[in-house]
């Protein structure tokens, strides 16, 4: 007998599950539910590989209240027990630091995110030192601290606790890979795994991550979705880097972040615009250590002049080449297609509510608690971006 289902979500990470979990755990959606998931290991899943943090420091409103959710979800999450996901939740805050040529721009989006309830506070160089004085203050114009409601958590813990509230509420997981849609007359009958199976649906949500543009594509769209390889190394400080708060996720002016990570302390950056291309490898750039990072570190922090990389891994953001930022909702001809893609660096902390709001849209046929009609998918045919200035 073929299987079919009301919802077919292809990626079961963390945002397939989000997905799932509020159907059928937080909504009551009384349809079929079915994940499917080419690698339950999610060894290469981005939301295994991420620096897993949460911020309210963006400067578009629609990303500073999902992001809220997402803050007040992982802060519950401990306490559902079909969730059960301690995610070991660290509010220890982001620190945005900026010399005198970003100061306007961070102003700007500071008035922004206190218009938004967020809990940031804007310091200069002397109080940036008084409270960090581990950081060299020198060429800093302003530091943008978050007080509250940001900082860093288990992200494996977090998909992990929403994958088995899903299954406990129903929602079935199938292992496999989707190698082709099943089309007619605009809309999606269906999903074929690698193995042959057909699994029939009513509506397909594409949360498949880097790969979400070939999901697409299985329908004839064409989604300005690819995979950019982001590289996370981690190190070894012997100097503590003492002082009366706590280190919080710091982005020094060159885009390079640290934070810290038990007795370790983990950090990136983004590769110069040229060097940015599509990748399908998960190779580390250990260049990028050399040449962009450690200086950086050692220029901003002089405790980081003797530090020891002790390990690296690279993964994939599904980056949204138009706008980086994230795509959601239905397709306007497909209509029973709905994306859940392109979120670039900041899709771990946006899961809960895209979960929320792609379920309320598949139970209600429109948005409801949270309105992310902003994130449109015609918005890229009508070149409406979504201009976001904290990329990270
Ligand atoms: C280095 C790095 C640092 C990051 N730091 C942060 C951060 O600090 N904060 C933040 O909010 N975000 C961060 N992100 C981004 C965040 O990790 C992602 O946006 C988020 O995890 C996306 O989740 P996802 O479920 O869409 O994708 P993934 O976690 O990539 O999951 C997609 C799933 O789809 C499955 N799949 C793909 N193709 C198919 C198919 N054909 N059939 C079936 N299944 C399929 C894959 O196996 C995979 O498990 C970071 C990302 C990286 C790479």
């Amino acid at each position: 007998m073929e299987k079919s289902y009301d919802v077919v979500i292809v990626g079961g990470a963390v945002i397939g599950s989000s997905i799932a979990w509020h159907l059928k755990g937080v909504l009551g959606f009384t349809g079929s539910v079915a994940v499917i998931e080419a690698d339950p290991s999610y060894a290469k899943a981005s939301s295994a590989l991420s620096a897993a943090s949460i911020r309210q420091q963006f400067s578009t409103p629609e990303n500073i209240r999902m992001s809220q959710y997402g803050l007040e979800f992982i802060r519950a999450a401990a306490e559902d027990e079909r969730i059960g996901a301690d995610t070991g939740f660290t509010e220890h805050g982001y620190l945005l630091l900026t010399g005198e040529t970003g100061r306007e721009i961070m102003e700007a989006n500071h008035e922004i995110q206190l218009s938004c309830g967020a809990d940031i506070a804007l310091l200069p160089p002397e109080e940036l030192g008084e409270r960090f004085p581990w950081l060299n203050t020198e060429g800093i114009a302003l530091g943008a601290l978050g007080l509250s409601g940001e900082g860093w958590l288990d992200a494996y813990a977090l998909m992990q606790g929403l994958r088995r509230g899903a299954k406990i509420c129903g929602a079935d997981y199938i292992a496999g890979r989707v190698a082709a849609l099943d089309m007619a007359e605009n809309r999606v009958q269906g999903a074929v795994l690698e193995s042959g199976e057909r699994i029939g649906c009513g509506i397909l949500v594409n949360a498949a991550g880097a790969a979400a543009a070939r999901i697409a594509r299985m329908a004839g769209i064409d989604l300005p979705v690819e995979p950019r390889k982001r590289c996370v190394f981690v190190f070894d400080c012997r100097t503590p880097l003492n002082g009366p708060a706590p280190v919080p996720l710091t982005v020094e002016p060159g885009g390079v972040y640290f934070r810290p990570e038990g007795q370790y302390y983990i950090c990136g950056v983004s590769p110069d615009e040229q060097d940015d291309r599509a990748a399908e490898d998960f190779d580390v750039d250990y260049s990028l250590w050399e040449e962009v990072i450690w200086p950086n570190l050692a220029a901003r922090v002089p405790a980081f002049e003797a530090i020891k990389m002790v390990n690296a891994w690279a993964g994939h953001y599904a980056y949204n080449v138009i706008d980086q930022n994230a795509i959601i909702g239905p397709h306007e001809k497909i209509g029973n297609f709905l994306f859940a893609n392109g979120f670039s660096g900041h899709g771990l902390q946006q899961a809960p509510a895209v979960g929320r709001g792609i379920a309320e849209w598949i139970l209600y046929g429109g948005w409801r608690s949270l309105d992310l009609s902003v994130f449109s998918f015609s918005r890229i045919a009508q070149g409406r971006k979504i201009i976001e200035r904290n990329v990270i």
